[in-house]
């Protein structure tokens, strides 16, 4: 286990946080290293043309970009948390899939939210699993997954944890024999010690 963000993690998922920053860091600095080298040479022409307040305009806008598209904001505010389940829903969605020829079909498809307190009082919806869909050969279809089967797998009262830098939560369920990867998402026995698709350690608070 190692300390990170104020929270207990087993170290590879340590490392896999570092990698996702360091991965973030260097996308940030090629791309803004790319905005700051055209704006420079692009200098006379444009500013030539154009005048140089529109041309500091386009430098302040090809500067921004890169902080946007490498996610650095998000690494930025983002905090683990802690939270208790006060109500469990289902709401009907619209999600889309290719056909893998460029055509792409909605479909409708439900999901679970869970209704959250964070321990700081805030309340949250997040959304704990969805139904209808399907992976196939790369592809996602449709799916008659039955979401009524697994609503009971949630409750009030289930522990919510969310780890900085990390996608998906770690929900300590009372009335599931599961749980899920806070790397990957995907569903594993309580009794495993690593992830059945990933192979990062499965967290163990209970
Ligand atoms: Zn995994």
């Amino acid at each position: 286990m190692a300390k990170f963000n104020n929270v207990d993690l087993p170290k590879d998922i340590v490392k896999y946080v570092y990698k996702k920053i360091a991965r973030c860091v260097i996308t940030f600095m090629l791309l803004e290293s790319v905005a700051i080298l055209i704006s420079i040479l692009s200098w006379q022409t444009i500013a030539a043309k154009t005048g140089v307040i529109f041309h500091v305009c386009i430098f302040v806008l090809l500067a921004v970009v890169p902080f946007f598209v490498s996610g650095f904001p998000l690494k930025l505010i983002d905090r683990s948390w802690a939270g208790t389940v006060t109500d469990v829903c289902v709401k009907e969605k619209t999600g889309a899939y290719s056909d893998g020829e460029g055509e792409v079909f909605p479909y409708p498809k439900n999901v679970i939210y869970l209704k959250v307190r964070k321990d700081d009082g805030k309340e949250k919806y997040i959304a704990a699993k969805e139904f209808g869909i399907r992976h196939h050969k790369g592809f996602a279809v449709p799916n008659e997954g039955d979401v009524t089967k697994h609503l009971d797998d949630y409750s009030e009262g289930d522990k919510v944890y969310h780890f900085y830098g990390l996608k998906h939560y770690y929900i300590v369920r009372k009335n599931s024999e599961m749980i899920e990867c806070v790397v990957c998402g995907a569903s594993n026995k309580k009794e495993r010690e690593d992830c059945v698709s990933c192979g990062h350690s499965l967290i163990k608070y209970i």
